[in-house]
């Protein structure tokens, strides 16, 4: 006997950022949505990300405002409006780490900067500071640079998932693959289970790096995936100023990108990325953490860390294929080649979250697609028994 449909308007498949984002947006919207995820809601980027909801100033600096910038441009305050309770997903009760995130000069690109930020394009975005509004970190006579504050916003990850699958448990299931696979029927995706056969409207692939071998798995030649590597730097210590920085050195990405974090035992931690963590991918941790207590003298010789602790993190930043390895500008999600019924979504940015989810309604609007079944999802077994992904600064250094 063959197993029972479940027919469903939505199934997502991976619980990130993308996942979770896409299944409150459209359950909030009347969709009936279930999501499967086979590891920690949140694993790999998201709970590896820095929380930073920006508005794309970092990546401006590189040249003229594309409409990717654009589009970046806005998520600050759409995520403040979520964060209300008043956009498309109700983030209330996710923490704000910070509402500011600041930008400094060391000293080399100072008068590019300046012209730069001075301009008409930025009026508003982006405020000069002088220095008795410096951020604890660089108020030292010895500090030489400029200082400018970005109307960027900085979540601490954890709780901002924790706040998305809360609002979803009933929706939220584990799978494992090895009792379940993904079916072509007539040109149209099915996710069989032991229990029953899950038949969507539309299948979602938001597993990150494991959209690959999904697609794969539905035999579509695409879209193609790129990942773009990286290690991070994490260091455990005793200076409890909390610090959102990035520093601006010779290049137009930052030399080096610093967010505040606290470990369960109450430690601060300081999370590094920017230039320091794309160009040391074949670095040895070793080799990667003198480098950045190297960085740390350089740029904040008065800063005493006090008893530190280092460690550093290789992570897949996984996207749509670009040519030579390009940063895409905007989310994307795009249909799976020769399925009637999948799309693929990479974020490419946690930040552009509600640009994905966006797309994700209009396509289904565009295809006619409204809310239609509703299924009894209590045949899936039982929901809300995932877990929230711990943060790597507790997993690395216990
Ligand atoms: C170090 C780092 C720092 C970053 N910092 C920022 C930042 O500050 N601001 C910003 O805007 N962006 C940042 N990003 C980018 C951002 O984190 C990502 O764009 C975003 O988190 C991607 O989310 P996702 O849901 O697509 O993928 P992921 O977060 O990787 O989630 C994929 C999920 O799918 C699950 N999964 C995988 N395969 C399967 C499968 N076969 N079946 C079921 N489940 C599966 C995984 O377990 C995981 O839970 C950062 C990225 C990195 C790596």
């Amino acid at each position: 006997m063959s197993a029972p449909l479940l027919h469903t308007d939505i199934a997502i498949i991976g619980g990130g950022i993308a996942g979770l984002w896409a299944l409150n947006q459209l359950r909030n919207l009347g969709y009936s949505a279930v999501l499967f995820e086979r590891e920690a809601l949140g694993s790999y980027q998201t709970i590896g990300s820095q929380g930073m909801i920006h508005g794309g100033i970092k990546y401006a600096l590189s040249g003229a405002l594309s409409s990717g910038s654009e589009t970046i441009s806005g998520m600050p305050a759409t995520w403040r409006e979520c964060l209300a309770g008043r956009g498309a997903v109700d983030l209330r009760g996710c923490r704000v780490l910070s509402e500011q995130f600041y930008l400094w000069s060391d000293g080399g690109l100072q008068s590019r900067l300046s012209s730069f930020f001075a301009s008409k394009l930025l009026r508003g975005r982006v405020q000069h500071l002088s220095a008795r509004d410096y951020p604890a970190p660089l108020r030292d006579r010895a500090f030489r640079g400029q200082v400018y504050r970005l109307l960027d916003l900085v979540l601490d990850v954890p709780s901002l998932v924790a706040t998305l699958a809360s609002r979803q448990r009933e929706a939220i299931f584990p799978i494992d693959w090895q009792r379940a696979a993904l079916r072509l029927d007539s040109g149209r995706a099915t996710l069989a289970l032991p229990q029953c056969t899950v038949a969507p409207e539309r299948l979602l692939l938001s597993a990150g790096t494991g959209n690959e071998s999904l697609i794969a798995q539905l035999g579509g030649s695409a879209p193609a995936m790129q990942r773009r590597p990286l290690q991070q730097v994490l260091v455990k210590h005793e200076y409890t100023e909390p610090f959102f920085a990035h520093c601006m050195g010779g290049n137009p990405s930052p030399r080096l990108t610093i967010s505040s974090h606290r470990c369960a035992d109450g430690a601060p931690l300081w999370y590094l990325g920017g230039d320091l963590a794309t160009q040391a991918v074949d670095d040895t941790p070793q080799q990667l953490i003198d480098k950045a207590r190297r960085e740390l003298r350089a740029l904040l010789p008065w800063i005493d860390l006090g008893q530190s602790q280092w460690r550093t993190l290789r992570l897949d930043r996984a996207e749509p294929r670009q040519s030579s390895l390009r940063r895409p500008d905007s989310a994307y999600l795009g249909p799976v080649a020769g399925v009637d019924n999948a799309l693929a979504a990479w974020p490419t940015k946690l930040t552009l979250s509600p640009d994905l989810g966006d797309a994700l309604v209009a396509h289904l609007r565009s295809q006619q697609i409204q809310p239609r079944h509703r299924p009894d999802f209590s045949v899936l077994g039982t929901a809300g028994s995932v877990p929230v992904a711990a943060p790597y600064w507790d997993t690395l250094f216990s």
